[in-house]
């Protein structure tokens, strides 16, 4: 049997069985690797990261976009940097929203995903609301004079082509792009194995925003079976509404998330001080 090893962490490696190589190339930006696995079904694998697989991507999706959407209440113009598989942008569209643009660096992982994880986007690159830039995303932020209600940043790690997106600067960047009472979402990485990037961002972020607060959804793929998440706005109540708010809002999406739900989003944030700074 042949093995795929994500060697991330010092002194800790996990590995998934590969049962068929899908495809496996280099593109102008990263190394892109998508196989099969008996358990997880089609595996993204992004510089030897596993990105998303086909059987738990939906927690990560739903947790990175679910909660800041529903912590907003009305948002109508998201943008999402990165999240070239789609499937960030597949849950947005599940809003009331008048347009999303997403904002990713390399037009290969958006072509190699529709075409070998459809199921992940299932449709969204085609809804009319939905614009693509292939492009930084520093660089648009930078450039755009739009004004957005949410603003996720679903990148790879801070390691090449992601690290610009972990910045203080970036993040002071992204603050003047959103309305008042928006609010933006980091995805921090593995908090067990990686404490300081998620304390990096939890300070970056203190630097622009009132309230920051990281949560956490349960991935059994990324290192630890744990992700965390840094939501930030204008103050740390709003981005956890009572739980009576939340499900008034959710009521539209009821049947539409498979791990989302009001009491899971207020629960995300409670268990988040077990590894926040
Ligand atoms: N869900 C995954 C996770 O949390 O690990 C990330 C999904 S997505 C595949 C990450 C995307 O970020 C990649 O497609 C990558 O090309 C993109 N990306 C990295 N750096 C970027 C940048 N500076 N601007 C825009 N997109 C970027």
């Amino acid at each position: 049997m042949r093995w795929f090893q994500e060697k991330l962490y010092e002194h800790h490696k996990q590995a998934l069985s590969i049962d068929t190589v899908h495809y496996h190339w280099r593109t102008e930006f990263q190394d892109v690797l998508i196989f099969e696995n008996a358990t997880f079904g089609k595996v993204l694998v992004l510089d030897g990261i596993v990105q998303l697989t086909e059987r738990d991507n939906h927690i990560y999706h739903e947790m990175i976009v679910h909660v800041p959407m529903l912590a907003h209440g009305a948002a109508r113009n998201v943008l999402i940097i990165g999240g070239g598989d789609g499937g960030a942008l597949k849950e947005v569209l599940k809003h009331p929203v008048e347009r999303v643009t997403l904002v990713e660096l390399d037009d290969e992982v958006i072509s190699l995903s529709q075409l070998y994880l459809p199921n992940v986007s299932d449709g969204a690159f085609i809804d009319p609301r939905a614009s693509v830039q292939v492009m930084d995303g520093t660089r648009y932020v930078e450039q755009t004079r739009e004004k957005f209600d949410v603003i996720i940043i679903d990148s790879t790690d801070p390691l090449g082509p992601g690290e610009t997106l972990f910045t203080a600067a970036f993040y002071e960047a992204c603050r003047r792009r959103l309305r008042p009472s928006g609010i933006i979402v980091v995805q921090s990485g593995a908090p067990f194995f990686q404490p300081k990037e998620l304390e990096m961002v939890c300070r970056s972020l203190s630097e622009s925003f009132d309230g920051v607060r990281p949560y956490l959804a349960p991935v059994p793929t990324y290192a630890g079976g744990m992700l965390a998440l840094v939501a930030a706005g204008a103050s740390r109540d709003a981005l956890r509404p009572p739980c009576k708010v939340l499900r008034e809002r959710f009521r539209p999406l009821q049947g539409q998330t498979r791990y989302y739900t009001p009491e899971v989003h207020r629960a995300a944030f409670t268990l988040a001080p077990i590894f926040a700074p």
